[in-house]
């Protein structure tokens, strides 16, 4: 037998959320995010999984690729262009679409010779100050897109910077309507939470990442609240059991001490699968249905969770550690960071799963 340690994806869950975005997109078509692998969810997975989504935006080229050879018939939006001009040749055979947000990109396009257009999203920096033009040149920049022979559809988009945070998106949705007014073509700026909270920056097309897999993008509401569905769980079991005297330490650098007697579980998952070495005591973890708390520091294979107040438990005892029961958000809130990053990490060794 392996060690007990997998992750399992809930296909319908998949199907659920992007209904649920769906809800909230109106009639905007859906970009379904995908970039990261999908976020560790796997790319072909969860490809599959949303097709009904009427794109798919990633980064890299050769993900774009192994997506058309999978059988993807859908747009596929590079999310930061193309790197050389090189690449341009496979982008026109393959039909994807590019964000240009550079000049050096602009003038790739402007000398390539190509068999078909290329579409592409015109992205303007409004704020984040990340990639993409100053708005003000928006009309310029354009007008050299829509000159070049290689350049089929130019559309328009932008990114906000604290569409999930107190500054919101006001201030940069009204200088992106402001730089591209009068202009012809599509246009996007929402990722999933300006699609969840502002229904104002749905425009043609909306790109949700987060949302369709089954985490929030606010620190102040759950995914739950939100009616989402975690697609990654990642589960283990009880591999020990230790009794602590009071005043024992737990781990390396023995960061946690009993002040009373206690039992702890030792579960087999550690930061070499995924799960975050800076996971404080503390930190929510699933053991036997119960819901208890880590103590003291991630180990590569290894943790400790609290089982104290679960006498049932043992060796055995199933384990979770983020997904069906307990949020990643939580998890990830606890450690000091977001959902985005545990669920990116899931490491290469952790076998994977599937429910449909
Ligand atoms: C990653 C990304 C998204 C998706 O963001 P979520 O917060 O995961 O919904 C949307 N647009 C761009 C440009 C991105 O890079």
């Amino acid at each position: 037998m392996p060690r007990p340690i997998s992750a399992t994806f809930d296909c319908a869950a998949f199907r659920a959320n992007l209904a649920t975005v769906r809800r909230h997109a109106g009639a905007a078509r859906v970009w379904a995010v995908v970039k990261a692998n999908a976020y560790g969810h796997g790319l072909a997975r969860a490809a599959a999984a949303l097709a009904e989504a009427d794109g798919f935006a990633l980064l890299d080229l050769d993900e774009a690729v192994r997506l058309r050879d999978l059988g993807m018939a859908k747009p596929i939006l590079l999310l930061e262009g193309f790197f050389a001009s090189q690449d341009l040749a496979t982008l026109s055979a393959l039909g994807l679409t590019a964000v240009v947000h550079s000049d050096e990109q602009v003038a790739m396009l402007a000398s390539a010779r190509v068999s078909r257009p290329i579409d592409v999203f015109l992205k303007l920096n409004t704020g984040m100050n990340r990639l993409g033009f100053a708005a003000e040149r928006c009309a310029d920049v354009f007008a050299r897109l829509r000159d070049a022979r290689a350049v089929g559809e130019v559309a328009f988009m932008t990114h906000f910077a604290d569409a999930d945070g107190p500054s919101g998106v006001a201030a940069q949705l009204e200088r992106f309507h402001a730089a591209t007014r009068g202009l012809p073509g599509l246009r996007s700026v929402a990722n999933s939470a300006a699609i969840l909270r502002f229904p104002d920056t749905r425009a043609d097309w909306v790109r949700p990442g987060i949302s369709l897999y089954g985490c929030s993008p606010f620190a102040d509401e759950s995914a739950d609240d939100l009616g989402l569905r975690p697609v990654m769980t990642l589960a283990s079991e009880v591999i020990g059991v230790q009794s602590l005297r009071a005043g024992e330490r737990v781990g390396y650098g023995g960061t946690f001490v009993a002040h009373a007697p206690m039992r702890v579980g030792i579960v087999a998952c550690g930061y070499a699968d995924g799960y975050p070495r800076h996971a404080p005591s503390g930190t929510p973890i699933v053991v036997a249905g119960e819901r208890t708390r880590t103590v003291g520091r991630v180990s590569m294979d290894m943790l400790v969770a609290d089982l104290t107040s679960i006498p049932e438990a043992g060796v055995g005892s199933a384990v979770t550690l983020w997904g069906e029961g307990l949020s990643c958000d939580e998890v990830a809130a606890a450690s000091g960071t977001v959902s985005y990053e545990l669920l990116c990490a899931l490491a290469a060794r952790v076998p994977q799963r599937e429910r449909t």
